[in-house]
């Protein structure tokens, strides 16, 4: 993976780019900040009112933040699909959108464009507030750097 790489050349020098190290390491720094993050099939009673019907429809989300209890859901799947790391990126703006609007999701005020393959992705939110909170997620997520970039903002926010 391109972050692991990136991330082995400029932080961890004496380790292999590992994608498993690079999960954990966030999730103990999410932990810190008394984040709990639960590797399990996110639970239907969490989603916003409007992807209910969108949900019921597909499939399971990869990932979920809820904001009442502070927790990170991690649909196991993502290991399978190698998509882990990116699952947790984006959860993790949302960690830190919670500590930048103080309990509830608050946009973080990036000066970063989303690429254009993740519009679709947060276009779907109806709600304007969810569009933009979305948006970031998915900004961050698809940015070359997403995994230092996630890091820094979430120790910047919630310490
Ligand atoms: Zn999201």
């Amino acid at each position: 993976m391109l972050t692991s790489l990136l991330l082995s050349s400029t932080i961890l020098v004496s380790q292999a780019p590992n994608a498993d190290s690079d999960f954990r390491q966030l999730k103990s720094q999410l932990e810190s900040y008394g984040f709990q993050v639960n590797i399990a099939i996110p639970p239907d009673s969490n989603l916003p009112n409007q992807q209910i019907g969108l949900r019921r429809r597909v499939r399971k989300p990869y990932g979920l933040f809820n904001s009442q209890n502070k927790s990170i859901w991690i649909n196991p799947i993502v290991f399978e699909l190698g998509n882990s790391n990116a699952t947790l990126i984006h959860e993790t703006v949302h960690a830190t959108q919670y500590c930048v609007g103080n309990g509830n999701l608050k946009t973080i005020g990036l000066d970063i464009e989303p690429i254009p393959q993740a519009l679709p992705f947060f276009k779907r939110y109806v709600d304007t507030h969810s569009q933009a909170i979305e948006q970031e997620a998915y900004t961050v997520q698809t940015q070359p750097n997403s995994y230092e970039l996630v890091r820094s903002l979430l120790e910047k926010h919630c310490q």
